[in-house]
């Protein structure tokens, strides 16, 4: 069974527990690593300035303590490709709406893949960001 490394597991306990419910249930199934959960004003400023965010700190979700937003990625780590992107996405959409029904979930999730959380995915000519996850209010 795949397992945090301890980079990822330190960055996903930045972030609110529903993300952590989510993404430590899709880790025994499915090898991922955190790429980012809490950004400071620094980290975001980064992120803005390479295109990784469209938001000045501190409006990004991921500007939230605890962060309502996390960065995850499945291996083989390959940010081009597309089609291993919305197979992972959808997955954890799916883990996450199995948790919500448990209970062991209090927010719905949104995935950058999807433009308006609702099941419709993004064209390439939008803000395209797989490996974004993020809670709803
Ligand atoms: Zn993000």
């Amino acid at each position: 069974m795949p397992k945090f490394s301890q980079a990822s597991f330190s960055k996903l306990s930045t972030c609110h527990l529903d993300l952590q419910a989510l993404f430590f249930e899709v880790i025994k199934y499915f090898d991922c690593t955190i790429l980012e959960g809490y950004r400071n004003k620094a980290d975001q400023e980064k992120a803005f300035a390479s295109g990784n965010s469209k938001l000045h700190y501190p409006y990004g979700k991921h500007n939230h303590q605890p962060s309502m937003a996390v960065d995850v990625i499945a291996y083989p780590i390959n940010f081009n490709d597309e089609k291993m992107g919305m197979w992972f996405g959808g997955y954890c959409l799916g883990i996450a709406q199995i948790l919500k029904n448990e209970g062991k979930m209090t927010h719905s999730i949104r995935w950058g893949g999807s433009c308006n959380g609702l099941g419709k995915l993004n064209t390439p000519t939008m803000f395209n960001d797989l490996v974004h996850f993020e809670l709803l209010e």
